[in-house]
């Protein structure tokens, strides 16, 4: 109801402090990145009791699952038609919670099994869990500096802010950045592809599709591999996800690098959109029954798949990931192919058969001369094959809840030092046994 009053015409005269102090906050954990991983982390350490900080550059929480429009969980299910769940924890609750919303939609293998999600539901579920936690968040901020001492202990984040600086103290911290910035910016050593780039690409959302004369995922690669030049697309294998009974598809269809340079950083979202259309121009003209009407209802921010990655105690090699070597101190398992995006025109991608599993040992998320510090999600150590297979959303959820521990295990000591065996003891879940199948 409008409220009968005169409107103010009150002001007054500010002008800022000359020394503004640094807002000072102070934590159990401090989690750098509010991407799956990282959202992972900063639940799992909640519900211990810690107090927990989640910073990101972003002004909001998911990172690329959310922002980049992923719409699709990967890795979280063993191989087959029905796979069973891999990873539990938080990955139960958001299952739990979207399917009940009617905010998933399963495609089931062989090979795989794997779900779509609505990203605005997603992004709901994150915010509200986030705040139910109790968890401190520090959002649009970028880090500027990081306080090291002695033997690899971080002890300070200072970050940037639009409303002013913040400092971060914390006594464990997680690198769930996906480009290894806080380790970087720590000045602990890190690896990048020594082979070219990794490609990332920009996700378009679709709406106004026919669903019922959709090309099947084959026909379309195998028609984009034939008329990209026309086109002026680079990439030539893509494919797009029906969310079926919504008229919606997700579109991956595009190869943009995506370097961490800034200038050239910030161009990728121009040039990736600029790819996106080209690739929405090829689905309008070669499937008219099935796109003609078709919008882009969103353009992501670009996807990044591989950047910079931590150097760890231990590294996870792609030998290890064919054999399926288990670990003694293996924190996560998926079967999720190598797919590695080295290629412009398109990726390798070697799919395991139906009871292969690989391991993520804990030693690959331990930076090598760290004390407090744990990455998490798609910036732990791997070769960049290795990796690839990974850094998929499944493994990445449940690599955060085993930072969270870790840090919790180590307290005010060094996470190098943990108990290991406890360590697996407390994530067992998300390494043996059946998950739910949702029939
Ligand atoms: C195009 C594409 C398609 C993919 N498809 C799938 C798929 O279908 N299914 C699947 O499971 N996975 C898929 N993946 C992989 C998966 O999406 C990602 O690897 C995963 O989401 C990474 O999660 P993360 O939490 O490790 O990192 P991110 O989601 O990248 O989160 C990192 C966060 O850190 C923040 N950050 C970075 N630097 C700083 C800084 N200096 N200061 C503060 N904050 C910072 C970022 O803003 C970001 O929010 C895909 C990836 C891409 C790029």
């Amino acid at each position: 109801m409008a409220v009968q009053a005169e409107p103010s015409t009150a002001t007054r005269t500010v002008r800022r402090p000359p020394a503004a102090a640094p807002t000072l906050v102070e934590a159990d954990l401090c989690v750098v990145g509010a991407g799956i991983a990282g959202v992972a982390a900063a639940l799992t350490a909640a519900r211990l009791g810690r107090r927990v900080v989640l910073a990101d550059s972003l002004p909001t929480l998911g990172g690329q699952a959310v922002n980049s429009v992923i719409g699709l969980f990967a890795g979280l299910f063993s191989n087959g038609f029905d796979g069973y769940q891999l990873t539990r924890g938080i990955a139960d609750d958001i299952l739990r919670d979207l399917d009940a919303q009617g905010a998933l939609h399963w495609r089931r293998g062989p090979p795989h099994k794997v779900v779509l999600y609505d990203e605005i539901a997603l992004a709901r579920w994150i915010e509200e869990a986030v705040r139910n936690a109790g968890i401190t968040v520090l959002l649009g901020a970028v880090m500027r500096e990081v306080d090291v001492e002695g033997q690899g202990r971080i002890r300070e984040i200072r970050f940037a802010h639009r409303c002013g600086d913040v400092r971060v103290r914390a006594q464990g911290f997680v690198d769930a950045s996906g480009d290894a910035a806080l380790c970087w910016q720590a000045g602990f050593a890190c690896r990048e592809f020594g082979d070219g780039p990794i490609y990332g690409t920009q996700m378009v959302v679709l709406e106004h599709v026919n669903e019922a004369a959709l090309p099947t995922r084959e026909e379309l690669a195998a028609h984009q591999h034939a008329m990209a030049p026309r086109y002026g697309m680079l990439r030539r294998d893509g494919f797009a996800f029906p969310f079926v009974g919504r008229g919606i598809a997700l579109v991956n269809m595009t190869h943009i690098e995506t370097p961490l340079e800034p200038l050239a950083f910030s161009a990728t979202s121009l040039e990736g959109r600029h790819h996106a259309d080209k690739a929405v121009a090829f689905l309008k003209g070669e499937y008219p029954d099935a796109f003609g009407r078709a919008r882009i209802r969103t353009y992501g921010q670009p996807g990044i798949r591989q950047t910079r990655w931590i150097v760890g105690r231990q590294q996870l090699t792609v030998q290890q990931v064919r054999d399926g070597t288990r670990f003694d101190d293996a924190i996560a398992r998926t079967a999720w192919p190598i797919e590695l995006h080295s290629h412009a025109e398109g990726y390798i991608w070697q799919p395991f058969p139906p009871e292969h599993m690989h391991y993520v040992p804990f030693g690959a998320l331990v930076p090598a001369e760290a004390e407090n510090v744990v990455a998490a999600g798609r910036c732990i150590d791997g070769d960049a094959a290795a990796l690839s297979s990974v850094r998929v959303m499944g493994p990445g959820m449940a690599m955060g809840i085993a930072a969270a521990h870790a840090l919790d295990l180590a307290g005010a000591g060094s996470v190098q030092q943990i108990d290991t065996a406890a360590l697996v003891a407390r994530v067992r879940d998300n390494v043996e046994g059946e998950g739910p199948r949702y029939a």
